[in-house]
């Protein structure tokens, strides 16, 4: 297939290598020229760059003279005002675009902006689908990202093909929209269980326990949730965890803060109350305030913990 990718960053990197991988034919842009160049130099017979989204969204090249259409255009981009860009306006994917194509968007954002775009895609005869991941850096090197897929089933059908080639979970999780309101959720709930572990890790330690032993009870009793199983924040209990190497890479501190306020500006709109989204997110700015955004989620402790 011939697929447009916009957005080589972190994430869309390593995605748009798997589906390289995979056999499909890429037309990619991203602001930053050098990501671009990094993926074509290294498959120069499958990857062209397009030098803007006008000329993506025409199918490739402008200076080429055989241009051929897209099937599908997948975006991977930071925040909903990107996403507007990307496919709003005089110089967006939807005022350029020429031929059939199915449009994905993977960026985290908020359910509104997905369904405002998605409507306006309808609008112009194309079909487009929400589909948010989880699973980090690392599960989009390996492809076994979860997708969260928000738009009609038929659409989610054509989609599911491709998207296995970057992940390993594609989830329909109803119309547009609901793919992010499924992360959003999911993110607000870790966001609050980070807190909460880091919470009970530091008043077992301060009041005399030994970290390992507390989480080990805890991991084998029902205060078990995945930060304090997989992901603990308390360094030395787990080794492959962001705290056995000084909370660097894993996923940001700062990134969570934007998904928390995804969830309460979410909430907000449909007069949700979310007390314990909107405390997760005043201590996440506390922190992020201070200057450690840069560093993993599970950093948090570092506010709660006595000596940590
Ligand atoms: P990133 O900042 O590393 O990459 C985003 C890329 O988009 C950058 O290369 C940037 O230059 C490009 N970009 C921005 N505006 C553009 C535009 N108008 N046209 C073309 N390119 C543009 O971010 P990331 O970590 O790859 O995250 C991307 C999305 O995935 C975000 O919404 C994020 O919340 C979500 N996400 C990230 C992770 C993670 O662990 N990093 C995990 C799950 C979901």
């Amino acid at each position: 297939m011939r697929i447009g990718f916009i957005g080589l960053g972190n994430m869309g990197l390593p995605m748009a290598s798997n589906l390289v991988k995979a056999g499909h034919h890429l037309v990619v842009f991203d602001v930053v020229e050098k990501l671009v160049q990094a993926l074509v130099v290294q498959h120069p017979s499958q990857v062209i760059a397009a030098p803007n989204i006008k000329s993506l969204a025409q199918g490739g090249d402008s200076n080429s003279q055989t241009n051929q259409s897209l099937d599908v255009i997948i975006t991977m981009v930071p925040e909903p005002q990107h996403v507007r860009s990307v496919y709003l306006g005089d110089s967006g994917l939807l005022a350029n675009l020429t031929s059939p194509c199915l449009l994905i968007d993977a960026s985290t954002i908020d359910p509104q902006t997905a369904r405002e775009v998605a409507q306006t895609a309808y609008e112009k005869g194309y079909s487009m689908l929400d589909a948010p991941v989880s699973g980090g850096t690392g599960g989009a090197l390996a492809g076994t990202l979860t997708f969260m897929v928000g738009g009609d089933e038929a659409a989610f059908e054509q989609a599911k093909p491709i998207l296995q080639a970057m992940g390993k979970n594609i989830v329909h999780c109803g119309g547009n929209g609901n793919g992010q309101v499924a992360k959003v959720a999911n993110n607000m709930l870790l966001a609050i269980s980070m807190i909460g572990t880091a919470e009970a890790m530091s008043l077992g330690v301060s009041l005399g326990m030994d970290p390992k032993i507390l989480a080990g009870i805890i991991n084998t009793s029902s205060g078990r949730c995945w930060s304090s199983d997989v992901y603990n924040p308390y360094p030395g209990v787990i080794d492959t965890a962001p705290a056995a190497r000084g909370y660097k890479g894993g996923f940001g501190a700062d990134l969570m803060l934007k998904d928390i306020g995804l969830a309460t500006a979410a909430a907000k709109s449909v007069k949700q109350s979310v007390p314990m989204g909107a405390l997760a997110q005043q201590i996440y700015q506390i922190f992020s305030n201070q200057g450690h955004g840069g560093l993993d989620f599970s950093a948090i402790i570092q506010l709660l913990s006595k000596d940590k």
